[in-house]
């Protein structure tokens, strides 16, 4: 799970890592008041989004009077900012965040990720701040400084010395280096976070080391335990589909193709999306209904599927072991009649209850697509699609 800027902000402060002073507002009115309240003679009017690379998508602009700051805030709040990372449809801006302007006399990248390879919290930090860090990492890769931090005794002051020397901080700014290294580390690791971000971190025209953006990403398994993480949690910023799946307790992932996909079980999900690609098609999403699926969540799971209007066609795939051949059925039934579903239906089902749930289908009036197993739904799936999309697929060399 994402969070935006000001509450990562929010939450590194309290771990003593330096941000400009600033708020949250989601009114020009708001805005003003803010700007007032910071005093000074220069402002950033930030949108608040899930995706970086706002500042080149006019995402962080400056205000040079309060009134300017006003007007900026109402320009952004409302508007959809297109980034490099949101796609060509862009984010609706509900809230921006109001701060004082820094001079900048230097930007540096501070990153804190888990690196899979070594199991363990990595240290990441670079003289070129500001960019994007994959490209520093692709054209020079030599400026990317790293530290692999051992769980036991935690980040240590000399490793960040170690990194901030490499990155250029020297004198003063080392102690203010370390205790930043050791404030974003402490936050990640007590809130469960997966990545942690500053970027850039610069040194001001007052010789002081500040964070002017933050990022951070929590793990979703132990949300749990966080409750103070979950609350921080925007929905809007989410896919509706997969936020309806969660609440419905399917895991729902959106693709971009034109089968939709009803599956038990992660692994079965994910055999039906490559055999669905091995016969030229592309999944229109990843579900997976679970275990004990009741014909009330199959229903739910065409609900959401069919949310998507790339949708040509469902492929529901049970594998049935805890689940009942004869609940997936009923819930089958329950959604085209409930949710009056016209589009090809391909149907396999094997396991538990199977000859009660091929009774079901078999007497109803609708027109399913019985498949024998998954390489022959698969073939099914993808060749109604293309007759709905027009396309002409010649066969696999096995299938002629
Ligand atoms: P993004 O990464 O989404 O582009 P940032 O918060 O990193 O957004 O802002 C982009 C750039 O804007 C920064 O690299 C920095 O140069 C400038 N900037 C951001 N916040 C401030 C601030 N408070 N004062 C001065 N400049 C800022
Ligand atoms: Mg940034």
């Amino acid at each position: 799970m994402n969070i935006h800027e000001y509450q990562t902000k929010d939450l590194l402060k309290r771990y003593g890592v330096p941000v400009p002073p600033g708020q949250v507002v989601h009114t020009d009115v708001q805005a003003t008041s803010v700007a007032e309240e910071i005093g000074g003679a220069r402002w950033v009017v930030k949108a608040q989004i899930h995706s970086g690379g706002r500042g080149k998508a006019g995402g962080v602009r400056v205000g040079n009077s309060v009134s300017e700051v006003g007007v900026i805030a109402d320009e952004m709040i409302g508007s959809r900012l297109v980034t490099q990372q949101t796609g060509a449809e862009g984010r609706l801006v509900h809230r921006v965040l109001v701060e004082q302007a820094s001079t900048i006399v230097r930007e540096f990248y501070l990153g804190l990720v888990i690196d899979r390879a070594t199991r363990r919290i990595t240290l990441i930090a670079s003289s070129e701040g500001g960019v994007e860090i994959e490209e520093v990492a692709q054209h020079t890769p030599e400026r990317i400084i790293k530290e692999v931090i051992d769980p036991a005794v935690g980040l240590l002051d000399f490793q960040c010395r170690k990194v901030a020397n490499k990155i250029g901080l020297k004198g003063a700014l080392l102690p203010q280096a370390v205790k930043i290294m050791k404030g974003v580390y402490r936050c990640m690791r007590d809130h469960d976070a997966v990545m942690a971000e500053i970027n850039p971190l610069v040194i001001t025209d007052s010789g002081q080391l500040l964070a002017l953006d933050a990022k951070m990403t929590f793990d979703d398994n132990a949300l749990y335990r966080r409750p103070e993480i979950s609350e921080l949690r925007d929905f809007d910023e989410e896919d509706p589909k997969e936020v309806e799946a969660t609440a419905h307790g399917l895991n729902y992932i959106a693709l971009d193709g034109d089968v939709g996909c009803i599956v038990n079980g992660a692994g079965l999900a994910m055999a039906t999306m490559d055999a669905i690609a091995l016969h030229g098609g592309r999944p229109a999403n990843f579900l997976d209904v679970g275990g004990g699926a009741t014909p009330k969540k199959v229903a739910n799971a065409f609900h959401i599927v069919l949310q998507d209007p790339a949708v040509k066609t469902i492929l529901i795939n049970i594998f049935a072991g805890i689940n009942r051949c004869d609940w997936i059925a009923t819930g089958i039934i329950q959604a085209m009649r409930d949710q009056n579903i016209k589009m090809p239906i391909i149907v396999r089902l094997a396991g538990t209850n199977v000859e009660e749930g091929r009774a079901i289908l078999n007497t109803s009036k609708f027109p399913f697509i019985i498949a024998g197993n998954l390489d022959d739904a698969a073939a099914k799936a993808v060749a109604e699609a293309n007759k709905i999309a027009g396309k002409v697929v010649p066969l696999r060399k096995e299938q002629a």
